[in-house]
């Protein structure tokens, strides 16, 4: 039995107090200091990891006054705090010791959009992709891109001032700040733009902090100008870190304090929003993908490519698409970056063009493609060019550019214990230089032995470099270092910088270095806003005057440092836990995507999968220093059975209110609220498969505590189902009174029980050609004979609760020649694994694979119709089973259509005349990602037009949202993704694969939706 874990990381009372004096104050937000709450922020995409003290999750501007004041009281004068936006600094910049001020959760209004002035504020929680899809039908967006799109915020943009693909034409963020509204550390709001004139006299000469900001800076600034100009690189991605340079125009003597903040990391005030400039959206748009036989071919050619006039030039090695060649991203870009027959492609470059003039930018490409033409035609071709394709679509387009943008994140995925990190991710020298420069980067990792995946936005000379290390190996701490020091001294030798685009972070230490005589007059600029060095403290540099404090430093505490007190063993057998990366994908704001419809709905990092990923990382951690080994516990509960002393001790520990701040609990509770759709398990870039590790937590956690009631009954659902479903009538009319409802509900905790199918699926199937499987004689069948058969693979709940889809398979295989031959019921165990029932599970998961094996024997295709139990026996049965699972293949239902489209007819012209729209399950999007094209070919085939719907998780995901605890979120859930399609379209012409997701519009709508199926089975 697994021990009571304690984190034993007490809170300083001191800031105790102060939570609960903000408390008092009637601060509107949310104020957290459990020890999950803590551990969701104490690490970013960085290596590096800090347990703050508490998080306060400001509700507006006045919360965030009302917190600044407070800590500004003699009692809290030393209180240090970070604020952090999405969370996926690359370089540690929002971790902390102490108070974390998170302004993502809330702070996400978006207002005074002026369409004609081509300007809008957002608060500091805003998210850029979100941003751009409210002002897309204005014709407007925020240009500065990054990978992180769709989950950093502008809080974080700005202070880490931004900038990505296209950074030549649409610049850096902090070119498109018009003001930046902050709180300043005295607990006054403020506005900082450009200000001149007597505007600016009247600014500098306040007896206050804004004042005293404003004439530090305009002194360092004006008078420092020179050696600023000097010190500065001439790079298009100019120095972040206190932006001595843009902060002030000698021309005009405008002082524009706002540079300032863009590029402070964080570290002068806490920004609450800011008026942006937005662009106009270009009218034309096309890429061009050139293929080369290397990298160093594809960085050569970059120079040639951006004289082209091109937006941006991006270049990409086989590395990292050789990752993206494995990963769900593949599949939407493989058409437009085909392989070149009989070459090698080891580097592409993404070339874009883009504007509003059409015809100048269509013939800028045309220029470009006729001059690759004359290369890969000419004899004795140099540039290492073996071919490139050309789109023009905005969805091709966008998709190449989703498989870039994840290429980061798939280098997390690589093989092994050494992991692609991020410490010398982002160096830019001036693209001139950029290939030589790259060829003495290789030839250091080269010398240390490391592998890395390459790519960047070499039209900026910045190079994205992530070498593989194991930071669970303290030797390869010394080699970051001995790394970093090369790479500063590289990136200078070259004219360039080492912190080209995230920020500097852990790397601040270099700024002395790096910044010379000038370094005091940022300490003086820190002075002037935080004098207490209490906001971000270490990052960028120390305030003039403190010669105590230090600078955070490469060498600081390292995420490593705690992963490496779990066995290795263990990290190993719960890999897809441990290897998040924290690069925050899962945090992705759209409601279509499938991953995470918890955190979505929640908007609490906890319930995301880097959140459940980083809990059951540090639990791994505790019990291991509670000296339980995991490995062995799990193999005590699948040699053990029932006993009584067991199970006397697990009421004994659930009563007992000792057990109440066990950290297991806190594990529990962000577990409890998992879907298990396993959209986590092929959306996240290192494939973090939450319902794995979940279902594995809790057949532990349940060793040592006692099951809800309701597990007994999901334990045995598939055997008593089919009993269930001979008396349809009786049950439905039993189950729809009012004390049965009641004591269902508080007894079994489950509610809005489905209604069994009248007419039962015996009685249906007794009226069709079908049969039931006899293997003795199926084997005696001649191959050809056998080749009429499609095999049935039952689920208890489509059988019992949804018969109809069943016997419509049946009609459709009919029509298509075939008789079906159904197999008898045998559990197939997912309901199991996800309570953790693990052995039961492996018990049924054995016996049915070897059932299935013989079955396969037969020759004949197994068909599954529900898709997350078929594909369960994929998945979940291989990681339990192994090897031992054996070939049996049962197939979705659309894979068997597919393979048989030669026996599906056009329909008539009049049968042809609606479009259908494709709701697909997550699992199967999730695990089948070729399911909205498979069934859109299907009902080509059939001469039927298929819509595939963009849709998130309806909420149900089999037992979920019948369960008590969680049926509010259930419904909260599909009201948010699946409700406003139906206003969108007929719901009567809606399709959904999954039978949750049918029950799931049951029970919200009142109404059926078919399953694809059922349309062809009818029309045909
Ligand atoms: C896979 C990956 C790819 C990336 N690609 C790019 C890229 O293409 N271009 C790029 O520029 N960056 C990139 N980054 C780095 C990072 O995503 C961006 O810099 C992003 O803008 C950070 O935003 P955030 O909201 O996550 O900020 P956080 O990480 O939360 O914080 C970043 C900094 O901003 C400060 N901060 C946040 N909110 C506030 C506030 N309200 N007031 C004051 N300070 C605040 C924090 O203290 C911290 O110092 C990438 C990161 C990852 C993981
Ligand atoms: S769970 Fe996956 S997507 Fe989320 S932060 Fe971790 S690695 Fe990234
Ligand atoms: S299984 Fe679904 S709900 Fe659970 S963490 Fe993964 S994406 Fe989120």
């Amino acid at each position: 039995m697994i021990p009571k874990i304690n984190p034993e990381s007490s809170i300083d009372p001191v800031y105790l107090n102060y939570f609960n004096r903000l408390k008092d104050a009637n601060f509107l937000g949310d104020i957290e200091y459990s020890y999950s709450s803590r551990l969701a922020v104490a690490t970013d995409n960085s290596v590096y990891q800090r347990l703050p003290q508490g998080v306060i999750f400001p509700k507006n501007r006045d919360d965030v006054v009302l917190a600044v004041k407070l800590a500004s009281e003699p009692e809290f004068a030393g209180l240090k705090f970070a604020p952090r936006g999405g969370g996926t600094g690359t370089n540690g910049q929002s971790l902390t010791d102490w108070i974390v001020m998170d302004l993502s959760r809330h702070m996400r209004d978006i207002r005074e959009l002026n369409v004609n002035e081509r300007t809008v504020f957002v608060e500091a929680g805003v998210i850029k992709d979100y941003l751009n899809q409210q002002i897309k039908p204005h014709g407007l967006f925020f240009s500065p891109e990054l990978s992180t799109s769709n989950r950093a915020t502008f809080g974080g943009m700005i202070s880490n001032d931004s900038s990505g693909q296209g950074s030549l034409k649409y610049g850096k963020t902090s070119q498109h700040v018009l003001t930046v509204e902050a709180v300043l550390l005295d607990g006054s709001l403020v506005t900082f733009g450009p200000v001149s004139g007597e505007a600016l006299q009247a600014k500098m000469n306040q007896e206050n902090m804004e004042g005293r900001i404003y004439r530090t800076v305009y002194n360092i600034a004006k008078e420092k100008r020179e050696e600023i100009l000097k010190t500065f690189p001439d790079l298009n991605r100019f120095l972040t870190g206190y932006d001595l340079k843009h902060v002030y125009n000698p021309e005009t003597d405008t002082l524009d304090i706002s540079r300032i903040i863009c590029g402070a990391e964080g570290t002068l005030c806490f920004i609450t929003g800011a008026r942006i400039d937005l662009t106009p959206i270009p009218s034309y748009r096309s890429l061009v993908v050139i293929k080369y036989d290397s990298f160093d071919s594809a960085l050569r050619h970059a120079p040639v490519l951006v004289e082209a006039n091109a937006l941006s030039v991006e270049t990409v090695d086989s590395k990292v698409f050789n990752l993206a060649k494995q990963d769900i991203v593949w599949h939407s870009v493989k058409e437009l970056i085909k392989e070149v027959p009989d070459k090698t492609m080891d580097g592409i470059n993404i070339v874009e063009f883009a504007g509003w003039d059409n015809e100048l930018e269509g013939s800028r490409m045309k220029s470009l493609t006729d001059s690759l033409d004359r290369d890969l035609g000419a004899s004795g071709n140099t540039r290492g060019i073996i071919g490139y394709q050309t789109c023009t679509e905005l969805k091709d387009i966008l998709a190449v550019y989703a498989m870039r943008k994840k290429a980061v994140g798939l280098l997390g995925n690589a093989e092994g214990d050494a992991k692609p990190i991020a410490f010398t991710e982002d160096t830019v020298v001036p693209p001139k230089h950029l290939a030589d420069y790259i060829q003495e980067f290789r030839a250091l990792l080269d010398s240390h032995n490391l592998t890395y995946g390459m790519f960047g936005h070499v039209d900026s000379g910045v190079l994205h470099v992530r070498p593989a290390l194991d930071l669970c190996n303290p030797e390869q701490e010394k080699t970051l270092r001995e790394i970093s020091d090369a790479v500063v001294a590289l990136t200078a030798k070259y004219g360039g910088i080492m912190w080209g685009e995230h920020g500097r972070g852990y790397r601040a230490e270099y700024g002395p270095e790096f910044f010379g005589s000038l370094f005091v007059e940022l300490r003086k600029v820190k002075a002037a806003f935080d004098p207490g060095n209490r906001i971000n403290p270490g990052k960028i540099c120390v305030p003039f005057g403190n010669d105590t404090d230090k600078l955070v430093s490469v060498d600081d505490t390292k995420r490593g440092s705690f992963d490496r007190q779990i066995p290795v063993e263990v990290r190993h057998s719960f890999r897809v836990a441990v290897s998040c990366n924290g690069n925050g994908l899962c945090f992705n704001f759209d409601k279509t995507a499938p991953m995470c419809p918890t955190y979505k709905l929640l908007g609490d990092r906890r319930q995301s999968p880097k959140g459940r990923a980083g809990l059951t990382r540090e639990w791994l951690r505790l019990m291991q220093l509670a000296g339980a080994d995991v490995l062995s516990e799990e193999k005590k509960l699948d040699e053990s059975g029932f006993s009584l002393k067991a199970f006397f001790e697990k009421v004994s520990n659930t009563l007992n209110g000792d057990n109440v701040n066990d950290f297991s609990h806190e594990v529990r509770n962000v577990m409890d609220c998992c879907l298990a759709c396993k959209a986590c398990a092929s959306a996240c870039p290192v494939k973090v498969d939450v319902p794995d590790f979940r279902s594995r937590f809790l057949n532990l956690y349940f060793s040592r505590y006692l099951r809800p009631a309701g597990d007994i009954l999901v334990k045995n659902i598939e055997q008593v189902t089919p009993y269930m479903a001979k008396v349809p009538r009786f049950l439905n009319a039993v189950n729809g009174l009012a004390p049965v409802k009641f004591i269902t509900k508080k007894l079994w905790g489950f509610v809005d029980v489905p209604v069994m199918s009248y007419p039962t699926f015996n009685t249906l199937v007794k009226s069709t050609d079908a049969e039931y499987l006899d293997l003795d004689r199926m084997n005696r069948l001649s191959a050809e004979e056998r080749g009429k058969y499609v095999i049935l693979v039952q689920d208890a709940f489509t059988s019992a609760y949804d018969a109809k889809v069943i016997a419509d398979f049946i009609v459709l295989a009919s029509k298509m020649g075939r008789k079906v031959a159904i197999l008898p019921l045998k559990p197939n165990g997912k309901v199991m694994h996800i309570r953790g029932y693990m052995k039961e599970f492996a018990r049924a998961a054995r016996s049915t694979a070897d059932f299935f094996n013989q079955v396969y024997g037969l020759g004949i295709p197994m068909v599954g119709i529900d898709p997350a139990m078929t594909l369960c026996y994929r998945d979940e049965y291989r990681k339990i089973l192994g090897d031992s699972r054996g070939d049996f293949v049962v197939q979705l239902t659309q894979e068997w259509l597919l393979d048989n489209l030669d026996s599906i007819r056009p329909v008539s012209a009049e049968k042809a005349g609606h479009e259908y729209y494709l709701m697909a399950h997550c699992t199967q999007k999730s695990l089948k990602p070729t399911t909205h094209a498979d069934w859109t070919r299907i009902f080509a085939t059939a001469g039927l037009k298929l819509v595939p719907v963009p849709v998130g998780c309806c909420g149900m995901a089999g037992l979920y949202g019948h369960l008590k605890a969680n049926v509010e979120r259930s419904k909260e859930i599909y009201r948010e993704n699946w409700a406003p399609v139906f206003k969108k379209y007929p719901i009567e012409y809606c399709l959904a694969t999954g039978y949750s997701c049918r029950e799931q519009v049951r029970r919200m709508e009142e109404k059926n939706v078919l399953h694809p199926l059922q349309v062809l089975s009818t029309l045909l």
